[in-house]
Order: structure tokens, then C-alpha cells, then sequence
């Protein structure tokens, strides 16, 4: 992205937030202390490589810190910039106070096109990089804690624990210091698809209210709703596989970098993601259409638009052209701010990122709890749950003189375990979220719109945060 373009982003999720700012009556001055990003590091940083040095250059943000730590994930990416950076921390601070995870907002980036580079060479970048950021306070399990983003995952985040961790050996909670890490590396179950799962459980609950469903003029359920997916990486890849396999939700078409394939039928994602990863792209995937130009494909017709990949990709050129009446935000700040007047003029309802892909924040915050409690999720109650559970199918028995049937039998005496309850306590966060946010949008005249209401729901709980501090 360029710099005008990354300029821009920010420029975007601002108006937004005034957008949602101007229906509310703030104390003078408060709406701009809550937009303004509190501080900004700069860092360039040496690094010994093949026989010589490499200077990179890396950012990280703390939008808010209004509540500590404050959180975000850390992108590589050969083009980033810093006010890209501000944008992104901002939409953390909104996600998080929506989603209802006590955390500020904070965002990292560090210039660097992967691929250039071998593994061993990406963990001497990422330890150098981690280092400078742990040395003025960008890193700290109280302060601030990254996770994974574009270009990064759960490798890059045990590198940087494991940094940590040298620096402060003393330090119980170091694990805290990061979240997204590998589950042997003191990470939690179902993080690597929790945005994925967010946003199906997102979606799921804005079926469950036919109001709603009616603003998009569509009606029923998900099932048999018509998907077109753009962006196959970690966020778009787990929602597109978990909503067709789980929620009967036809994928249609499948942009990738090198095109789009199309199947009205329905596209199996296990089985598009799986050639992709062999083939470095969807190019000669079978049984489907293939489109060279991609980014026409988002202008097709279908029930949902699930932009997943980069920021900016509906802007004001292609904004009139789409045909979907409900765009679901998975990715971070996929509409310009043009592109979203444009769409909600013509009626489009946009899901916006900061209530849908709130997913992978929300498990962080799991993650971060089991790593500050030293204990995994599940440990104390779940024998005890099915002991409980196994006397209750007894003494039901005994009443009925029969035996339980043998599937009703294995759901009472199984004890929750890990995943389970980071999908329960997942699916409550993005319930809770929506439902806060359609009570604004159907109780206040002047919010017309789900992003509108998203930030009005963000503005107002940090804001009463602010106003019970001393500033
Ligand atoms: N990078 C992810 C996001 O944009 C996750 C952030 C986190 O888990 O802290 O929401």
C-alpha cells in the first residue's frame, strides 16, 4: 500500500469514528482525546545477515491505553507505514471495547517481504525486532501484547515469548507477554481459527434477528445463503470453511492473488485451501471457473460478500458495482469510508470489522488470562462436572426404569475441556457485542447504520473509562 493510501486508511476509520461521535453528547474535547493515538515508536534496527548488515524498519502504536495492556496483533509486510499503524491500533481499541475485552489498542508492523528471507533468518529479524520493542516498553505482558497478523502466526510468536522471556527470566508471567503462541508454548486451544470462528459466530447472530436480516432485504436463515469469499489466509479461509461445513452457507466464488474460481454449486474450501497451499494459488483448481481479474469477481451476484484479505479493496471506484446486500467485514478496513457511504446510500448492510473479526482478539484475552493464572481453562471443574454429570444420567435412569439413549448419555457426562469453553466463551462475546449493537441501531433514530452503531457502542464505554479516570 502507499503511503497516500495507508494516509488515507487512517483518515477513514477517523471519519468513521466522527460519523459515530457527532449522535452522542461528549464532554468538550473527549471524542478527540478517544480518536487520538496516545504514542507511536519508530524503530530501525540492525541485523547481521549474510556477511554484512540489513537496517529494517518497524512501527508499533498504542492507540489507547485506557485499559492495559494494550493489544494487536504485529504484520511483515513489504509495504507498511506508520500511519497505517495508527489505523490499525485504532480499530483495536474500538474491537476490543466492543467485544467487551478489557484491553487498549495497539498495532505493529515491520517492513519485510518474508519470502526474501529463509526461516533462520525470519527468527534472528523477528528476535532483533521483538528486542527493540521490549526495550521501550512496546512489549510487556502488563503493558503491551502483541499477537499474530498478516504475514505472521503462531512461529513469530513463540520467537518473541521466548525473547522475552531471556530479558526477563524472573518475570512469572513472561508467557503474557504475547498471545497467538503454540499451545506447547503456553498458547490456547482454538486461537489460530478464533477470528474465523468469530466471525461465524457473528454471523450467526445477526440471522438470529429477522429485523435485521430484513434491512438487507433478504429473510431466513444462513443456511443456503450465497458466500463469495475474497482472501484465502488464516481469517477468510477458517469462516468460509466453518460456514459452509457448519452452517449449510454456499461459497460461490474464491478470490484469490492470482484470480477467482467460481462454482454456483458450491466450493469445498478444505479442498481449495489444501491447492492452494500446494499450488500457490486457485489457478486450475477443478470443477470450477476460473477469472483472471480477481477484484471483478467481488461485484458478482451473491447474499454475502466476505471481504477477508488486505484494507481498501471497496473503494469509491467499485462500490456502486456491488451486488451484495450484506458485506461482512473480516478483514481490518476492507471499505474506504467513500465506499461505505456509497454502499449504505444503495441500502448495502455492512457487518463491520470491529464487531466481526473480533474473534482473534477475544481468544487472545483468553490466552493472556490462562497465561497470567498459570492454569489451563477446564483444569479444576472438569472431572467434577462429569462425576456430577454421570450421577444425574443415574438417577434419571432410575426414574425412567431405561437407559438414557447413548448420545444424550456422552453430552451430560463430559466435563468441558478447553476448546469448548473458548468456543462457548467466544460465541457469548460476539452475541453479547451484537446485541448491544442492534439494541443502538434500533433504539436511536440518529444511528442509522451496524458500523455507526459498532462506534457508538465503543465511544460510550470508553468514555465513561475516561471519565471515572484522572487525565
Ligand atoms: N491481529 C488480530 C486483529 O487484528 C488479533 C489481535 C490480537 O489478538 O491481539 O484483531
Amino acid at each position: 500500500m502507499s503511503a497516500v493510501a495507508s494516509h488515507a486508511f487512517l483518515g477513514d476509520v477517523d471519519r468513521m469514528f466522527d460519523r459515530a461521535a457527532a449522535t452522542l453528547q461528549l464532554p468538550p474535547g473527549l471524542a478527540e482525546k478517544i480518536r487520538t493515538c496516545n504514542a507511536i515508536i519508530q524503530i530501525k534496527f540492525g541485523v547481521e545477515l549474510r556477511g554484512g548488515y540489513r537496517v529494517f524498519t518497524g512501527w508499533r502504536a498504542v492507540h489507547s491505553d485506557h485499559r492495559l495492556p494494550a493489544k494487536g496483533g504485529i504484520r511483515f509486510a513489504a509495504i507498511a507505514g506508520q500511519s497505517e499503524v495508527e489505523a490499525l491500533a485504532a480499530l483495536m481499541t474500538y474491537k476490543c471495547a466492543i467485544a467487551g475485552v478489557p484491553f487498549g489498542g495497539s498495532k505493529g508492523a515491520l517492513c519485510i517481504r518474508p519470502k526474501d528471507f529463509t526461516e533462520d533468518e525470519i527468527e534472528h529479524i523477528t528476535r532483533r525486532y521483538a528486542e527493540e520493542l521490549i526495550k521501550h516498553g512496546f512489549i510487556n505482558p502488563s503493558l503491551n501484547v502483541p499477537a499474530p497478523d498478516m504475514g505472521t502466526g503462531e512461529r513469530e510468536m513463540a520467537w518473541i515469548a521466548d525473547t522475552y522471556r531471556k530479558l526477563f527470566p524472573s518475570d512469572i508471567n513472561a508467557a503474557a507477554c504475547v498471545t497467538g503462541k503454540p499451545v506447547t508454548q503456553g498458547g490456547i486451544h482454538g486461537r489460530t481459527e478464533a477470528t474465523g470462528r468469530g466471525i461465524q459466530y457473528g454471523l450467526r447472530e445477526f440471522f438470529r434477528h429477522p429485523d435485521d436480516v430484513r434491512r438487507a432485504r433478504l429473510d431466513g436463515d444462513l443456511g443456503g445463503k450465497r458466500m463469495i469469499v475474497q482472501g484465502l489466509g488464516n481469517v477468510g479461509q477458517y469462516a468460509a470453511q466453518f460456514l459452509s461445513e457448519e452452517d449449510d452457507v454456499r461459497v460461490t466464488a474464491v478470490i484469490e492473488r492470482d484470480g477467482a474460481i467460481i462454482s454456483e454449486s458450491g466450493l469445498n474450501i478444505e479442498a481449495v485451501t489444501n491447492y492452494k497451499r500446494q499450488t500457490g494459488g486457485v489457478k486450475g483448481f477443478p470443477d470450477a471457473r476460473f477469472v483472471e481479474q480477481g477484484a471483478t469477481v467481488m461485484e458478482m451476484d451473491c447474499d454475502i460478500l466476505l471481504p477477508a484479505a488486505m484494507e481498501g479493496v471497496i473503494t469509491r471506484a467499485n462500490a456502486s458495482r456491488i451486488r451484495a446486500p450484506i458485506i461482512a467485514e473480516a478483514a481490518n478496513g476492507p471499505l474506504t469510508f467513500e465506499a461505505d457511504e456509497i454502499l449504505l446510500a444503495k441500502g448495502t448492510v455492512i457487518i463491520p470489522d470491529a464487531f466481526l473479526n473480533a474473534g482473534g482478539v477475544t481468544v487472545s484475552y483468553f490466552e493472556w488470562i490462562k497465561n497470567i493464572s498459570h492454569i489451563r481453562f477446564g483444569r479444576m471443574e472438569r472431572r467434577y462436572e462429569e462425576s456430577r454429570g454421570k450421577a444425574l444420567v443415574d438417577a434419571l435412569e432410575l426414574g425412567i426404569g431405561k437407559p438414557v439413549p447413548e448420545s444424550i448419555r456422552k453430552q451430560l457426562v463430559q466435563g468441558a475441556d478447553e476448546i469448548t469453553l473458548v468456543r462457548s466463551g467466544l460465541d457469548d462475546a460476539m452475541r453479547e457485542a451484537y446485541q448491544s449493537i442492534h439494541e443502538i441501531i434500533s433504539t436511536r433514530p440518529a444511528v442509522k447504520d451496524f458500523r455507526t452503531a459498532a462506534y457508538v457502542l465503543a465511544i460510550e464505554r470508553i468514555a465513561q473509562c475516561y471519565q471515572s479516570m484522572s487525565l
